[in-house]
This record gives structure tokens, sequence and C-alpha cells, in this order.
């Protein structure tokens, strides 16, 4: 457990040296990992510190796994806490660190995902959201497509761009790309 913790820690590490952003600390690495998430279907707003050096604090992931539930069903399960320290080191990258997220979708039952997959489109039947593998989000204030850039850029798993629905998609899946009902110019390369 301890070593699997170390190296998480030290691959996040690796991640936020190599991304250069003029906001980092200079000291070796960030102690407090905190997170500013406000939830867009249940307006509910969280502040918290989730991870302290290369510890991720249990208490503190419990009420984010609350805050991330699916908000049709009431379902909570558990998240893959690397996804947080994704969300966390998008903050750093694009220069605003500790800048407040907008969740557009957290945990999805497969009920639920079924149910979206029937009245909307671009929604997977294995979608990383019934892990709790996944988060869609923006960021007020930062432009979604450069958002998506500095996503692509940490090479963490998944990015998925929405850009009539204005959001990113994150997992924490095997590192891929899509750019759902994009116009050409903005697929080529993907
Ligand atoms: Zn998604």
């Amino acid at each position: 457990m301890g070593a699997t913790l170390f190296l998480i820690a030290s691959s996040s590490a690796h991640a936020q040296s190599r991304l250069v952003s003029p906001q980092e600390p200079s000291s070796p690495e960030r102690q407090d990992h905190r997170l500013l998430l406000y939830n867009t279907h249940t307006a509910e707003r969280i502040d918290i510190v989730y991870r302290r050096g290369d510890q991720y604090i249990s208490g503190a992931l419990a009420k984010l796994d609350f805050f991330l539930r699916d908000h049709r069903t009431g379902d909570v399960r558990h998240f893959d806490p690397r996804l947080y320290d994704i969300l966390s080191d998008l903050t750093f990258s694009i220069g605003h660190p500790d800048g407040e997220i907008d969740i557009v979708c957290g945990y999805r039952t497969s009920s639920t995902n079924e149910s979206l997959r029937a009245h909307t489109t671009g929604v997977a039947r294995n979608s990383l959201h019934i892990q709790a593998e996944a988060i869609d989000l923006r960021m007020p204030g930062v432009d979604t497509f450069k958002l998506r850039q500095a996503a692509l850029a940490l090479r963490r798993g998944g990015v998925g761009y929405y850009p009539h629905s204005d959001f990113i998609h994150v997992d924490t899946g095997r590192v891929r790309q899509w750019c759902f009902d994009c116009p050409a110019s903005l697929t080529t390369g993907d």
C-alpha cells in the first residue's frame, strides 16, 4: 500500500514539474492538494484538502464520493482518487491553481447511464462514469478548448471534448481522446 501511494505521488510530482507552471511553489512537492468544486446539478459546493503529501485523506475522499454521487438516484460509489489529482493538476497547468471547477457529471449508475443513452447522444454504453473513474467538467472563466488541451498534455487518461455542451470529460482509463460532434478543424489529429 505504501509503495503504491509512493508511486502515485512520484508520478504526479513528475507530471507537475514537467508542466512548469509559474504559479507552482518551488518546494519539492505541494503538501496540501485542494479542490474547489461546484456541482451543477445539486448546486452544492465543496472546498476540501483531499491529499497531504503522498497521503490521500480518507474522510475527504468519502465527502467527495458523496458530492459526486448520482444525483438522480442518490447512489454513492468510491471514486478513483487519481481522478482528483488530474483535476488538481489541471487547475495548476492552466494557471488557476485551486480554481473552482464546475462538475457536469460524476458517478452514474448503470440505469442512469442507460437513461441518458436513450435521451441524448454521445453517451457510451460502458462509460467510465459507471465505474466512478470519470468526471465531466468545465471551469468558469477558462476557455473549455484550452482546458481540453491542458488535459491532453497531462497524458494521464482519457479526454473527451464536447464543445456544444461546453465541457470536457476526463477519466483514469487508458490515454486516449475524442471530440464529440466536432468541426473537422478540431478533429484533425485525433
Ligand atoms: Zn464523461
